[in-house]
């Protein structure tokens, strides 16, 4: 009995099997989509802050935005910007441009003259459940566990990388309004111990160093993103 059964089970196998040897082999799956929105803060009108070099913020944040798009895309990922020029784009626009992205990942970039190092911001709102009927403002409520393991994951690659980390959670227009993991990340001066300034934000091999350690901690996003 029980060795007919094997029998007619084994015949069920094969059947199925012999099917598949003359089918045509399936084409293979396409990449798994993955969307890193970049947003330069600042442009236009809104000159952000004034750095050492009489640079303006608005300027030194493009360039980074630029220099990390060509990093991220070398690796293959998709990268919006919510701006590839000197011009004024409004929170509400920045927060519909990675909403509409349905991005992994989104990158709001600031540089400042105040402070030592990378700072990391997450949305200081109180994590809620994902809605699709959130209420624009504190949209972000709903991601904001994934905004902070996405700060985790860029926190360790930088310390890794020797730079000075500041984690911290504020209020945050425009990533508040983002339905993906977001973060603000403000680049600083590089500071020895005696405070004493190594380089300016603006500075090219600075900026180099963080685009590098951020392109670098995007792939490792981009591997647990695809975990089951
Ligand atoms: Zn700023």
């Amino acid at each position: 009995m029980a060795a007919l059964l094997v029998a007619a089970g084994l015949a069920g196998i094969m059947e199925p099997l012999a099917a598949a040897q003359q089918a045509p082999p399936a084409p293979p799956a396409p990449p798994a989509r993955f969307v890193v929105v970049l947003d330069a803060a600042h442009g236009g009108d809104d000159t952000g802050g004034r750095l050492t070099s009489g640079q303006y913020e608005k300027n030194a944040t493009l360039a980074l935005s630029v220099r990390l798009r060509s990093l991220l895309g070398a690796r293959g990922m998709q990268v919006i910007t919510t701006r590839e020029a000197d011009q004024s784009v409004e929170m509400a626009k920045r927060a519909e441009v990675a909403n509409h992205a349905d991005a992994q990942a989104c990158i709001s970039l600031h540089v400042a003259e105040t402070g030592s190092g990378v700072h990391l911001f997450a949305s200081s709102l109180t994590p809620a459940v994902p809605s699709h009927f959130a209420p624009w403002k504190t949209a972000q409520a709903g991601w904001v566990t994934r905004s902070l393991a996405l700060a985790g994951v860029l926190n360790s690659a930088l310390q890794h990388g020797g730079l000075t980390v500041t984690l911290g959670r504020t209020a945050l227009p425009g990533v508040d309004s983002m339905t993906c993991p977001a973060v603000a990340i403000e680049i600083a001066p590089q500071r020895d111990a005696d405070r004493k300034i190594t380089a300016e934000p603006d500075d090219t091999d600075y900026q180099a160093l963080v685009a590098n350690t951020l392109a670098a901690a995007l792939l490792e996003w981009r591997t647990e993103a695809r975990q089951p």
